[in-house]
């Protein structure tokens, strides 16, 4: 098979209580692998069999005829780009050069997680909240369902928080509010942004 579900950076236990091992056993274990298994049927034996997951997202976006090859790609990489914005004791005021930019455009910490938490409360139905560099600036996304800033011109995805009812639905019922805090109060991965901040230079 081309694509493989990535490993999770921690156990499925290592993230409760703020998320449970029953929500990244369905998250993780059926859905994230369920795009996996999805996008191999879409590109097996197809002129996109063994390109890379980056170079099916840019191939299939915007193009209605390719939705369904484009959601499951985009759903790959957004939520393996998820689990490694998480970790393990995670969570607070960042650190190092994001914590720079984050004071910069965004005026303060408290600023930037009243604007993230925002932007994920706002968009209405399935999607994602994302923190992105965009010509050098710190910015906020929101998109549906599967879109993704990686396909937005100039634009390198720092961190994203899944906002579809299945991340938080186990633990946190319809509390969207207090999932969102969660994740930025005990979960958030600053040094995976950092390492995209680096990255992106
Ligand atoms: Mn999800």
């Amino acid at each position: 098979m081309a694509f493989d579900l990535p490993a999770l950076p921690y156990s499925r236990d290592g993230l409760a209580p703020h998320i449970s091992e029953d929500t990244l056993n369905f998250h993780y274990g059926k859905h994230h692998n369920a795009y996996v298994t999805n996008l191999n049927k879409l590109t097996e034996g197809t002129d996109l069999d063994g390109a890379s997951l980056e170079e099916v997202i840019q191939t299939a976006a915007g193009d209605p005829a390719k939705a369904g090859l484009f959601n499951n790609a985009a759903q790959v990489w957004n939520h393996t780009f998820y689990w490694h914005s998480m970790k393990p004791g995670g969570g607070g005021r960042p650190t190092g050069r994001i914590s720079e930019l984050i004071d910069r455009d965004f005026g303060s910490y408290e600023d930037f997680s009243e604007a993230f938490k925002t932007a994920g409360g706002t968009q209405f139905g399935s999607g994602w909240a994302w923190l992105v560099l965009k010509d050098g600036k710190l910015e906020i996304r929101k998109t549906p369902n599967a879109e993704t800033p990686l396909t937005e011109a100039g634009t390198t995805p720092l961190l994203t928080m899944d906002v579809w009812e299945h991340a938080y639905y186990l633990d946190y019922q319809n509390a969207r509010p207090t999932y969102m805090a969660s994740f930025l109060d005990n979960l958030v991965n600053w040094d995976f942004a950092n390492q995209n901040l680096a990255d992106a230079a």
